[in-house]
């Protein structure tokens, strides 16, 4: 029992300092594209034809990757034979809109709900998950962040049971035939005002399933997404970043060296 104890007290607080302090990230992370279209040769499509969901495209010698159709497989990176397309560490991927998703590179640009909104859900968001025909890594990953590490709840989020006692949507998978009436009967019980937020490339686009009949590429066309969490699945970071810039806890700024993740916290 004071063994228990002693190796408690030793352990001490085991909650990650972010937003606070940059997230510690796998050395395998692939995060926001870092691309150079100067070193692209003339004609090169190497990457387009390497890539299996259609996501990247080569507009005027300019590589564009779809965040949201993204799978972070890096068979482009690997087909690329300059080097011009890579993926960054950085973890901040999502947006409030599907156009915002198209990187050329750049930081994606995000910004927090309306100030009713933020209001209302700035301090308190309680979300219920859908697994619309996820294959349970996007459903894993928004698990993880109720552990000690991350400790979701001291932002004020909670993921419920019900959607009575919900303020908001998570939708994983690419929403299959057979889950499209749960998920819109899961939508409508929702008390008002309330949210959706598409986690992962499956819920943004379909993901490897795009295209296929029984599914419909994604919630995007059924339900209005105010948040898009792209990833194959989206690290714990990147969709802790993404709810609380949603929530106003958090403002993007641009990395103060390349590679680095450095948030400005607000208000946590
Ligand atoms: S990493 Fe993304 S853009 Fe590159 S090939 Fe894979 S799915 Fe396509």
């Amino acid at each position: 029992m004071f063994n228990v104890l002693f190796t408690r007290l030793q352990q001490g607080h085991r909650t990650a300092k972010y937003p606070k302090q940059p997230p510690v990230l796998p050395d395998r992370f692939r995060g926001l594209p870092a691309i150079d279209p100067t070193k692209c040769p003339a004609g090169c499509r190497a990457c387009v034809e390497a890539c299996p969901t259609g996501a990247v495209a080569v507009d005027s010698g300019k590589p564009r990757v779809d965040l949201g159709s993204c799978l972070f497989c890096t068979d482009c990176t690997q087909a690329c034979p300059t080097q011009a397309l890579q993926f960054s560490r950085d973890h901040r991927l999502a947006a409030r809109s599907r156009a915002d998703l198209l990187s050329d590179g750049a930081m994606i640009p995000a910004g927090a709900l309306e100030e009713r909104l933020r209001k209302l859900f700035g301090r308190s968001l309680k979300l219920r998950q859908v697994s619309a025909g996820g294959c349970n890594a996007c459903e894993a990953d928004i698990n993880v962040l109720g552990t000690l590490a991350f400790d979701l709840g001291r932002f004020g989020i909670q993921v419920v049971a019900s959607p009575r006692h919900a303020d908001g949507l998570l939708v994983t998978g690419p929403v299959t035939e057979n889950m499209k009436l749960a998920l819109r009967k899961t939508y409508d019980a929702l008390p008002p005002p309330k949210i959706v937020i598409a986690v992962g490339a499956c819920a943004i686009s379909g993901g490897p399933f795009v295209g296929h009949p029984e599914v419909h590429n994604g919630v995007g066309d059924l339900l209005p997404v105010d948040l898009f969490i792209p990833g194959c699945p989206p690290h714990p970071y990147t969709i802790l970043d993404g709810l609380l810039l949603l929530i106003g806890r958090l403002e993007r700024r641009a990395a103060a060296a390349a590679g680095a993740a450095s948030e400005a916290p607000r208000g946590t």
